[in-house]
């Protein structure tokens, strides 16, 4: 087989921007579709951990997304009535530690640092993929608006519901967890004379609320919470939601909760989906990162982390293995990938992370630069 230069990213989201960048800084011809018409400010927070740091160091953003983001030196988790500290977890305190900062921003301004590493040209937007072919030498593409695009190897980041994967395994809808989250945001301002901190969740035995600043200057604070839900209306994405919802659901909880959701601004109602593990994540030209291959609840902040891992490994892989066997390098991948995303998949779904006193640096500590793809 030849060496596949050609390569097609589908999905703009925060995995498939990390592999265009990447794929792109090693010397591949990259192209990176996305459905959306064009770029937008999506989502509210997000947190990224060193282990995603060390991979943005590669894509000389770092010091950008730590300039528009909030560094906390610690994470707190509280108890949810009289907010006893539970843990007292060293982020930023132990930096050197770790590697790199720990950060949390608005997810839309790390996406914009994000796309703006991949070169414009190389951007596709308002391409929805409705079909792919694999052929001999090739993968032929077909997007909705009619057109169609060649490339070497089909890289699926198309979020929990991939095209892509349901193109190779079938069509199969993601699970409801019994899980949902509100999200708020709210000016930090309206919230001056309270001691907020820039990093804490409060727990309750069954839901919980984590609350962050979103920027440098902790102008704009952000929460999202997860409690139980009996079900959601299948293809209903989220709906508006209210302070009373809120109160009522947290009920009881501390003063600083309350006032968190008394200023908040605007609060949305989001169902949390995942999927059992696929028994692939590769086949011929195709292979599958992040939420396509292993989405999870959100409760580890790792989602688009291990999502950005993937992209790492997936370049480490293609540039160090090389892509004239591409079933041998797609291999190495998963073999690379699969029980670290599992773990943090279990861990996450499980809602353990960080609740009591424990060493994240399994997580924090991670460079996957540092991994052996010969062992
Ligand atoms: P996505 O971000 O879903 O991107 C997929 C992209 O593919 C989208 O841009 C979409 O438009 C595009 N697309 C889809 N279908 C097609 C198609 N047919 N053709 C073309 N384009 C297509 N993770 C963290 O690491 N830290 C956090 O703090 C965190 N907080 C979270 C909070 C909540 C409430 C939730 C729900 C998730 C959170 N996550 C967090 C998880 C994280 O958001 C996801 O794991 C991550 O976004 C997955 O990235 P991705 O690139 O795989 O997919």
């Amino acid at each position: 087989m030849v060496e596949a230069r050609r390569i097609g990213i589908v999905g703009a989201g925060l995995g498939g921007t990390a592999a265009a960048g990447l794929l792109q800084r090693a010397g591949f011809e990259v192209t990176l579709y996305d459905q959306a018409p064009a770029f937008s400010r999506l989502g509210a927070g997000i947190q990224y951990g060193p282990n995603v740091m060390k991979i943005m160091r590669r894509l000389g953003i770092e010091q950008a997304i730590e300039d528009a983001s909030s560094h906390p030196e610690y994470w707190f988790s509280r108890k949810w009535d009289d907010g006893a500290y539970l843990s007292r977890i060293p982020l930023n305190a132990e930096h050197a530690r770790y590697g790199a900062t720990y950060i949390t921003i608005h997810r839309g301004d790390v996406h914009s640092i994000m796309i703006g590493a991949v070169p414009p040209d190389l951007v596709r937007f308002g391409k929805k993929l409705v079909d792919f072919q694999e052929r001999a030498n090739d993968v032929l593409l077909s997007f909705e608006d009619g057109t169609t695009d060649v490339v070497d190897v089909l890289v699926g980041a198309d979020g929990i519901n991939s095209r892509v994967r349901e193109k190779l395994l079938g069509p199969e809808a993601p699970l409801f967890t019994g899980w949902v989250a509100h999200r708020g945001v709210l000016p930090m301002a309206r919230l001056s004379g309270l001691e907020v901190e820039p990093c804490v969740k409060w727990w309750s035995a069954d839901r919980h609320m984590m609350a962050y600043a979103l920027d440098g200057t902790r102008e704009e604070f952000y929460f999202v919470t997860g409690e139980p839900a009996e079900s959601w209306p299948a293809g209903v994405p989220w709906v508006p939601s209210t302070r009373e919802a809120m109160r009522e659901s947290f009920k009881g909880y501390h003063e600083l909760v309350q006032a968190y959701i008394d200023v908040a601004d605007t609060i949305t109602k989001w169902p949390l989906y995942t999927r059992n593990p696929l028994p692939l994540w590769h086949a011929g030209r195709v292979v599958l990162l992040g939420d396509a291959c292993h989405p999870m609840k959100p409760h580890m902040a790792q989602g688009a982390a291990m999502a950005i891992e993937d992209a790492a490994m997936l370049t480490r892989c293609m540039t160090e293995l090389g892509t004239r066997d591409l079933s041998r390098t797609f291999e190495a991948y998963r073999a690379h990938r699969i029980e670290r995303a599992s773990r943090v998949q279990q861990v996450s779904n499980a809602n353990t992370w960080l609740r009591n006193q424990e060493d994240p640096y399994w997580v924090y500590g991670y460079d996957i630069y540092d991994v052996d793809l010969t062992a």
